[in-house]
């Protein structure tokens, strides 16, 4: 028996001398955000603990924080994080949760016998047959044979990160720009109850695509199964 135990590390809330990026906040004790892109460029704006996010214990900024959110902390160590300015992933991440219940419902419903829905919660990088880069959240249908049905929303790495794709298959089905980045870059402001209810168009019109072509799919698939 070791005569003294050495005391065990206590957790201590991360805090520093920096003054805060957040408007109006006087705060001196800001710590810079921790996100390094795949370009090994820092984000570097520091924020006061009012106003920054923690994920996994790690400051970041609201904007990374989302990121981080979407990607998984795995892929703050891997060194393949999107761009500094790119919001494609938590812009996917936030049309996908939108939409989860309606796309998982949906699915359930068209399922046949020995078939399950399976969910991704995280963004992942995919690449195409021409090696580019997106990013998609999907679901599926699978069986012991294999995908049956893939549903994913989606943002290419290198066009417009805020226009998102809703994809059955291969085949794109809906697309658009998220009301609230819409606004900003038209310089519109609008009220809280206007936002929250374009918001919802927005998802109802990606999950209303989805729905009319995962039927057709299936009617496809089923006329296919009887030939
Ligand atoms: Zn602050
Ligand atoms: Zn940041």
């Amino acid at each position: 028996m070791p005569l003294f135990r050495r005391r065990p590390p206590e957790f201590a809330m991360p805090t520093g001398t920096l003054p805060c990026a957040e408007s109006h906040c006087a705060n001196q004790t800001a710590v810079a955000c921790a996100y390094r892109d795949r370009r090994g460029r820092n984000c570097a704006i520091a924020f006061c603990p009012q106003h920054w996010t923690l994920v996994g214990g790690v400051v970041y900024c609201r904007r990374h924080a989302g990121t981080i959110a979407a990607l998984g902390s795995a892929a703050a160590t891997n060194g393949s994080l999107p761009e500094l300015g790119n919001r494609g992933p938590s812009l996917v991440n936030w049309v996908a949760g939108a939409i989860d219940d309606g796309v998982v419902g949906l699915l359930e419903r068209v399922a046949r016998v020995g078939e399950t829905v399976k969910t991704e919660t995280a963004v992942t990088v995919i690449f195409d047959a021409k090696r580019r880069r997106r990013w998609e959240r999907s679901w599926k249908l699978i069986e012991n044979t294999g995908i049956n049905l893939k549903v994913a929303v989606e943002v290419a790495a290198d066009a417009d990160d805020a226009l998102i794709d809703a994809r059955v298959g291969s085949c794109v089905v809906a697309r658009g720009v998220p009301p609230w980045i819409a606004r900003r870059r038209a310089g519109v402001d609008v009220s809280a109850q206007v936002d929250e209810e374009q918001r919802r168009l927005f998802s109802q019109f990606f999950l209303d695509n989805i729905a009319t072509e995962v039927a057709q799919q299936r009617a496809e698939d089923f006329a296919d199964r009887r030939a």
